[in-house]
């Protein structure tokens, strides 16, 4: 199974680039959707994109290079944690995997 970093706030999918915006309230994967998410907002792309490396910098492009094994995503977008005995990917909710549990 392939793992993501974040979930793309637009269409739900697993990311492991993308925009962020104000640390996390937002993510997408493209600049178009980057742009289109900025436009809804009432804001030009232009200006808003001119405060990248100022301290006016409210979104920028990135890669996550490392999962979180407490909380993952696959491509899909469903989230994910790690079996705490065998580090399977495992539903979120549980604690361990159905492998593991203890009956
Ligand atoms: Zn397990």
């Amino acid at each position: 199974m392939k793992k993501f970093a974040r979930k793309s706030s637009t269409d739900g999918k697993g990311i492991n680039r993308g925009y962020i915006f104000n640390d996390g309230d937002y993510y997408c994967h493209t600049t178009e959707e980057a742009k289109a998410y900025i436009e809804n907002l009432g804001l030009k792309w232009q200006e808003e994109i001119n405060k990248f490396n100022t301290k006016y910098e409210w979104f920028y492009y990135t890669e996550w290079e490392e999962i979180d094994p407490e909380e993952f995503y696959d491509m899909e977008g469903n989230v994910y944690t790690t079996c705490q005995n065998c580090y399977q990917p495992l539903n979120i909710e549980a604690k361990f995997c159905t492998n593991c549990i203890q009956t």
